[in-house]
């Protein structure tokens, strides 16, 4: 065995030893103790001794405890297999995780709490092993269960996300909620715009209007759904109605702005209104804004009243918000206006920028910090629907 994978195994095996001295520390006399720990620490010398046949040995030793020892012993020799199988797994060896959770659930003595626990981590062995049907068939046995039906729903779920079964999971979650009381209206909301992203992509826009309708019915503030509704009403030429939902998604998640600016604008130009167009960036123009919103703002007043109206604000903008991406387009402007003998130093402060801003990713996830440059509503890193979203600040927007 190597020094890595040594170490690898000292982690779960001192937060295990943790664990189970905790649980002992209270009313257990120390002969019970002593045999448990020792029945652990022989199930780790096997483990670590990667001698073939190790799992038999310890189904072997399983078999034993079940015959000869009390309720509690019982219970505890489960509970050191069910933790030694999943040590297996992490280490790769789904085969043995397998053969010890399958001899835990095959001892009829065994409360059922204990069962459900070693099914539940069967089911996982089956994940891991990329036995999908497997796996959906022991967390589909165990969602009535009391005890891990919570947990094997939330795996059901999260099974079907990493396939792209979005009515299976709609099933599932649909089920969830009934079940637990569980809510599930974010997830059941995503699950309905993913399929209406399918529906748009076939070229059946009635469809994905249903769908998204649906989505709103399960998670009334989803924004994803007003954004791709909007989209909708553009291609059909409700230009208003487009208009109506972008600022529904204005007020519910302001930070979405950069996401949403670019078809606004779309929207906005082709009503023909220019009075609606002049109050919304009068609007702009009185309150801080993310970079891409001053930039598309700015393109837009430079077109539709001039450049000198588009410079001053970008100006103001850039000192009510500063950005490094604000910073890079000023330096860019100094660069046309520079005079011959300044410009190579204009250059060279442009060529930095852009390698600055280039490197700063656009969006994080809050939940576990993800970091990239392409908008997910489902972090790619966590699994989380909505966590995602536009960095905000001297970095960022
Ligand atoms: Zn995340």
């Amino acid at each position: 065995m190597t020094i890595p994978d040594l170490l690898w195994l000292l982690l779960p095996v001192a937060a295990a030893a943790g664990w189970f001295a905790a649980r002992h520390s209270e009313a257990k006399s120390s002969r019970h103790y002593w045999n448990y720990t020792r029945n652990f620490h022989q199930g780790l010398n096997v483990l670590l001794s990667e001698q073939q046949g190790a799992a038999s040995e310890l189904v072997d030793n399983l078999s034993a405890s079940m015959s000869q020892g009390s309720a509690d012993t019982r219970r505890d020799t489960a509970d050191t297999h069910i933790a030694l199988g999943n040590l297996y797994r992490r280490r790769g060896e789904i085969e043995r995780a397998i053969l010890l959770h399958q001899s835990v659930i095959d001892k009829t003595e065994l409360e059922d709490d204990v069962r459900a626990t070693a099914q539940f981590e069967l089911a996982r062995d089956y994940d891991s092993a990329g036995l999908l049907d497997r796996s959906e068939k022991v967390f589909r046995e165990l969602i009535d269960s009391p005890h891990r039906g919570n947990d094997a729903f939330e795996s059901l779920l999260q099974l079907h996300e990493r396939e792209n079964d979005w009515q299976q999971a709609i099933k599932v979650a649909v089920n969830c909620q009934q079940a637990t009381g569980i809510d599930c209206g974010v997830r059941l909301g995503q699950y309905h715009c993913e399929l209406a992203g399918i529906a748009i992509k076939d070229a059946k826009p009635s469809a994905a209007q249903a769908l998204l309708d649906q989505a709103l019915v399960y998670s009334p503030e989803c924004a994803r759904a007003l954004i791709m509704l909007a989209e909708l009403a553009i291609d059909a030429n409700d230009h208003a109605r487009a208009l109506q939902l972008y600022e529904q998604v204005e007020g519910l998640r302001p930070e979405l702005m950069p996401e949403i600016i670019d078809k606004r604008f779309e929207a906005l130009l082709k009503t023909g209104d220019a009075q609606l167009l002049e109050a919304f960036v009068k609007r702009i123009h009185n309150q801080r804004n993310a970079y891409s919103v001053i930039r598309r703002t700015r393109s837009v007043i430079a077109t539709k009243y001039g450049e000198r109206g588009a410079d001053r604000f970008f100006k103001e903008q850039i000192l009510k918000r500063p950005s490094l991406k604000g910073l890079r387009d000023w330096a860019q402007d100094q660069l046309a206006l520079s005079k011959p003998g300044e410009r190579d130093k204009v250059q060279v402060i442009c060529n930095l920028l852009d390698q600055v801003v280039e490197d700063k990713p656009t969006y994080r996830c809050h939940s576990c910090g993800f970091q990239g440059n392409v908008m997910h509503w489902r972090c790619p890193t966590c699994g989380l629907w909505d966590s995602v979203s536009t960095i905000i600040g001297v970095e960022g927007e």
